[in-house]
This record gives C-alpha cells, structure tokens and sequence, in this order.
C-alpha cells in the first residue's frame, strides 16, 4: 500500500511568522511548527505500508509524480486549517482518481460538510479510529465513517512517537513534542474539552525523554515545543518527575533544546512549578490573559485569571527568566466601549511585547457556542482563524464598533512601532534570561539579516539600535533575545496592517 500524507495549508495569518522565519538559516526557513498530527499518523500506519509526506506549508504545490505513485491519499488537517487548501486539494486528487481519506481536528468539528467529499472521514484521536480503518481497509470493508464513542479517549501512553523520517528539518524552526492532551478549565469559548476531554492525559516521563531522545538523534537542535493545551493543568506529581527527568537528559546532551509551551496563569505563583520549568529549559510560555477587564474574565469563565494580579503575576514570569507571550481577545458582551484604551494601557503597563489579538468567535459545541446559537447571535458555524479580524458571531456592540476597536488596538501594538520596542525594551529590563543554549547559525544568521533589513532599511531603525544598544549595556544575556523580538516586530507590523486592511 502506498500512502501519500498532505498536510493542508494553515489559515492563521496570526502565527504563521513567514516574514519573521525568513531570517532564520541561510535561505530562509518555510514553516513555523512541524505537523505533530500527520508525523503521528505515519508512525500508527502499519510498517509495510510505503509513505510519502507533503506539507502544504512547505511546498507550494502537490507534484504529479506523487499523486500517480499513491494508492490513497491520507488528507490531514487543523483547525487552523484554510479551508481553499483542503477543498483545492480533494479536487487536485480526484482529478487523479486518488481514494481519499480525511482527518484531524479541520474534519471532526465538521464530519457532515465532507461527507460524499471525500471516501473516508476518520474523525477524533487517530490512535483509536484509524486502527479501526486500517483493518477494514485491507479486509477491503472499509466504512466512510469512523468515530469514537462519545468520551472515547487515547490512552496516549501507548502513542508513538512522530516519523521524523518524513520531513527535513531544515524547512521548520520549531520541532513538536506532546506531553498531555485535553484541560480541566472550562473558559466557555475553548474546545479543547470537545476535541481532548476534561480530564489530562499526561504521557509518561520516560516516554518524554525518549520521544526527545528520538528527536535529538534525528539530528534536530534549537527550539521544542510541547504542543499542551495547558501544561500546568497536569497532576503536579507526574509533570514534576517529568521535568525533572527531562533536566537530567538535557544536562547529559548539553541542552540541545529550548523549550515553549502553553500554561496558565496560575503558574505565576506557583514557586516549584516555575523552577522546575526554568530548569528544564522553557524560555517562552504561552499564556491566555484574554482581557484586563474583570467583567470579561467573569464572562468567559476565566477563573484562575480572576483570582491573581495580572501585572504582578506577568511580571514573576518575565523575572523567572519566560517570555510571556499572551492570547488576548475583544468581542465579549460586557466589552466597555473604551476596551481599546484599557488593552492598549494594560499591555504597555505589563510589559509583554508580542500578544495574540483575537476577536471572540465561537467554536462548535463550546458554552459560547451553544448560548449564541440560543440567542440567534451565531452567523455561521465556523471561523477558523479568529486573529484575522473575522468572527461568526452578533457581538453585543455591533461588528462595525468592535472592527473599529480592534483596529485601533492593533495599530496601537504593532503598527506604531516606537509602542512595540517600547514595550520589549521595558521587556528587556525585566526578563532575567535563564535558557541555556549555544548560540547557532541560525542566531547569526538571523542577526545579521536583521542589521541590514531592520537596521539600515528600515523605518523601524532607530527603536531598533536604542533596544540592541539597551540590552547590551543593561542586560547582555538578554541580547539574542532582544534580537528575536525585532525580528518577530517585521512579521506583527506585516500582520497588523494586513488584517486592517482587509476588515
Ligand atoms: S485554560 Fe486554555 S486550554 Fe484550558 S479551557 Fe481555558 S483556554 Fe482552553
């Protein structure tokens, strides 16, 4: 059997860092992240089954060759996934008279929009349904749909690890590593309850190491990260010895990794648990501050963000050696009309330079989704990328008022470039840099692509020597740092004019 994987194209215009990751190696690097769902569904595919792997963040088009060699064609894709990428693509492979099989969490949220589309729809976790598939496939009784129960979920202990073997590192910047799935915080517009459980399921610690020793012996160096939803929601036992374990490992390689993952705030106060990352090398966590407003935290259920100080809790990250980067979004109901002044002021005062704007939208089977479909407020069932400036949701103030908000926000972040520097420099005075790494090609590379594209020719110049110059003289550690986050700058300025542009 002949298998070709394609990876369909992301839509978010957000977190694909194209003109960031250019300055990365040599020639430029082609996507942020490796997919760690379709390297996984390689390793669960039976051993004598031939595979090839496209990732249509990578290569601009599928090649004839490939698509006469496969048999079936295994579409994989996200919720951040285009949906122009997966239609275009089920008609280039039937054009081929390809037999298709669909998956990932693009198709689960939306079975009934594929149906008749594609052969086989093989929805949830793949370690469940695609076992299922593959057995019937070669009895030659294959369904159009599988599914798991309803609270069916992957014991991932037993998961393998990703196939390396099918992408060139070189092509990505960052590697992906999975410790646990799913969240026991209930924010009322997140599916990772739907599509993971309310319960974590953590791998074991061992099981960790070797996935990272795997990767490591593959020959991949530079940034890891662990694609948790929240990593901090694990039970504090199992992701101590974790991290523990994971220290150890790093010490024996000499910390061939920088780690990011996503937490919650909660994290701020907890002492071991911000040691313990720090030691096992997390220079950068995201976190989901949502919205300064009490009144919004309320709404979207947010608890752990009520119950701390948001500056104060921020700034114990920075100081513990993370940069913070945090999701924050406009559209809730009890948005004052002034919620551009109080995010602009908030994020100035709280120091973090690089924040994921999003407008609220509302995810299938989600609280929110449910109470606006109730209300007759939901427009359509599904808005992939909420960082563009779209919605599928009536939002109380009216689309035209909260559109003239989050522009005025995104201006006030990203395109007044003298508030963005000015924010990582404040940055810059705080963070206590703690990762351990060496520097890499990619380091010089990047920097001095970015003496000449942002330094010399660039409107962005004089914030950018005042930061370089800053850091060296008040933070030097910090310096590759302060590096990163003016290059990051060329990618949120592109970011921020196009969403304006185009709402
Ligand atoms: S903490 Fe994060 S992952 Fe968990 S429910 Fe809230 S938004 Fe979702």
């Amino acid at each position: 059997m002949k298998v070709l994987i394609i990876y369909a194209k992301n839509t978010s215009v957000f977190w694909n860092f194209k003109p960031s990751i250019k300055y990365l190696g040599l020639f430029g690097k082609k996507s942020l992240v490796a997919p760690l769902g379709p390297l996984t569904v390689s390793s669960l595919l039976p051993k004598k089954w031939e595979r090839r792997f496209v990732d249509l963040n990578v290569k601009k088009r599928l090649k004839r060759k490939d698509l006469l060699w496969a048999d079936i064609i295994f579409l994989s894709a996200n919720v951040s996934t285009h949906k122009e990428s997966v239609g275009n693509t089920i008609i280039i492979c039937r054009e081929y008279g390809k037999l298709i099989a669909a998956g990932g969490p693009f198709f689960t949220l939306q079975p009934e929009k594929y149906k008749g589309k594609v052969d086989y729809l093989i929805l949830g976790e793949a370690e469940i349904t695609l076992p299922l598939f593959i057995k019937d496939y070669e009895k030659g009784e294959a369904k159009s749909i599988y599914k798991p129960e309803s609270n069916q979920w992957a014991d991932i202990t037993k998961t393998p690890p990703p196939d390396w073997s099918l992408i060139y590192f070189n092509d990505y910047c960052v590697m992906p590593v999975q410790f646990s799935r799913g969240c026991n915080l209930d924010c009322y517009f997140c599916n990772i309850g739907v599509l993971c459980g309310y319960k974590l399921r953590p791998k074991n610690p061992v099981q960790i190491v070797n996935e990272e020793e795997k990767l490591y012996r593959s020959g991949w160096r530079g940034t890891v990260m662990w694609v948790d939803d929240n990593l901090s929601a694990n039970k504090k036992d199992i992701l101590k010895e974790t991290l523990i374990l994971v220290d150890e490992w790093q010490r024996k390689k000499g910390y061939p990794f920088k780690r990011i993952t996503q937490v919650d705030i909660g994290v701020a106060c907890d002492e071991e648990l911000k040691e313990l990352l720090k030691n096992a090398n997390f220079n950068e966590l995201f976190i989901g501050i949502e919205t300064p407003s009490q009144e919004g935290l309320k709404e979207c259920g947010k608890k752990k963000n009520l119950s701390v100080d948001l500056e104060e809790s921020i700034s114990k990250v920075h100081k513990n050696g993370q940069q913070l980067v945090a999701g924050a979004i406009m559209g809730l109901d009890s948005d004052p009309i002034n919620i551009d002044k109080i995010m602009e002021d908030f994020f100035k005062k709280s120091k973090i330079p690089v924040i994921m704007l999003g407008l609220l939208c509302a995810l299938p089977e989600t609280k929110l989704w449910y109470k606006l479909k109730a209300e007759g407020r939901l427009i359509e069932d599904l808005v992939i990328d909420n960082t563009s400036g779209i919605t599928n949701i009536i939002p109380k103030m009216g689309i035209v008022k909260l559109r003239d908000l989050y522009k005025k926000v995104l201006t006030a972040l990203y395109i007044n470039r003298r508030n963005y520097y000015q924010r990582a420099t404040r940055f810059m005075q705080e963070c206590i840099p703690s990762a351990k790494s060496r520097v890499s090609w990619d380091d010089i590379f990047a920097f001095i692509k970015s003496i000449f594209s942002i330094g010399i020719f660039s409107k962005s110049s004089p914030y950018y020597w005042t930061l370089l110059f800053r850091t060296i003289f008040t933070n030097r550690k910090a310096f590759p740092i302060a590096v990163k986050l003016a290059i990051q700058h060329v990618h949120l300025l592109k970011y921020a004019k196009g969403v304006i542009k185009t709402i």
